[in-house]
């Protein structure tokens, strides 16, 4: 089959790679139907990642069609349309049991030897077309997916919606659902969000849905702000004083609560500098390692709540998904570019220099 796969830095190819095969009873084989590039493959591409090897198969995000089941499947079935969550969790262990999917103990089969358990305490759950560190498990941008634990990881699709409208089900919908959920908005509050990506521009619609009276959209795109503006955000250009730009939207007061959807020390300082007494930073940009020069003191002082983490997807996905079939949120208005299996290496680097106003990428094999 043809996957689109990491060579190196900067070195995505579409090569003819072995078509996976049943390993486990519990597995399924997808026939990807759409799948795409999320910003945290960037990361990947931008050889981020000290944990990728060569010939890794990338993608977390796909929909698809299920060709095969294993013997232990009882709830997918070969014929299924179904969208697969981007973290891979056995459904059975302590944490899956706690709706904490993504710290998931027993799927990650490499956790409890690695770099990532003596730095962490805890080694994290798997994902699909990451690294190494989270398991090394092959991902969606192909042709054909082994997706483990398929009762729990795959969610069948009502037939009246698009893949398009479904496959961010399995991502940055929940992530942007969880990064306003955790912001404990009430009746009145203003959100900020840094970063208007594709989850920064889920979590503006869904702190909306969540009953924000006002959000502000940062970031220096104009693209990006504009389709901000679209879903009703006022937008601030992150080139001028945001600082001085919030506490004037605010009174004086600055905002209940700051989104970080950015993933930057630099963002996230300005965020807990921002916000007002006793609010909330709700962080949903990806970090790894230490941040230098973390503001605790502020965070102290001000007595804000700090809430962060990789999100649970399977927790949140059968209720997104029925907000979606409600049309309460229809997170397709964040593809900006349709292309081919083929085409994703341009696709690649296009996102990451942000030409072409792109903000979603996704692809048919
Ligand atoms: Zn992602
Ligand atoms: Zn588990």
């Amino acid at each position: 089959m043809k996957a689109c796969v990491w060579r190196g830095k900067h070195d995505v190819r579409i090569d003819d790679v072995p078509d996976p095969a049943l390993v486990n009873p519990h597995d399924a084989i997808v026939r990807v139907t759409l799948t795409a590039i999320c910003g945290s493959d960037l990361h990947l591409y931008n050889g981020l990642d000290p944990a990728m090897k060569s010939g890794d198969i990338l993608g977390h995000e796909f929909v698809g069609r299920v060709v095969a089941t294993g013997t232990a499947c009882d709830k997918v079935k070969v014929g299924d349309r179904v969208v697969v969550m981007c973290s891979i969790a056995c459904g059975r262990c302590w944490f899956c049991r706690h709706d904490l999917t993504s710290a998931c103990d027993n799927a990650n089969p490499i956790a409890g030897h690695t770099a990532l358990e003596l730095a962490y305490g805890h080694a994290g759950g798997a994902l699909f077309g990451s690294s190494h560190l989270y398991g090394g498990y092959a991902g969606g941008q192909a042709e054909y997916v082994r997706v483990p634990f398929a009762d729990i990881g795959c969610m069948a699709i009502p037939a009246e919606l698009s893949d398009e409208q479904a496959i961010f089900v399995g991502d940055v919908l929940p992530t942007g659902w969880m990064a306003a959920e955790s912001c404990d908005i009430e009746p009145g509050d203003t959100i900020a969000v840094f970063g208007c990506g594709p989850v920064g521009q889920l979590a503006i619609r869904c702190a909306f849905l969540l009953g924000a009276e006002r959000v502000i959209a940062i970031d220096s795109v104009p693209e990006r702000l504009a389709m901000a503006g679209d879903s009703g955000a006022i937008e601030l250009d992150d080139r001028g004083d945001v600082v001085r730009r919030l506490d004037e939207l605010t009174g004086g007061r600055g905002p209940d609560a700051c989104i970080d959807a950015v993933g930057r020390a630099s963002a996230l300082r300005t965020a807990i500098y921002v916000v007002r007494k006793g609010g909330r930073v709700s962080i949903a940009g990806v970090y790894a390692g230490v941040v230098d020069k973390f503001p605790l003191g502020v965070a102290f002082a001000k007595g804000l709540t700090l809430r962060m983490g990789q999100t649970q997807f399977h927790a949140y996905a059968p209720s997104l998904l029925r907000r979606v079939q409600a049309r309460e949120i229809d997170p397709a208005f964040v593809i900006t570019h349709r292309v081919q299996l083929d085409e994703l290496p341009d696709a690649y680097r296009m996102f990451d220099a942000r030409r072409d106003g792109c903000i979603k990428v996704v692809a048919r094999p």
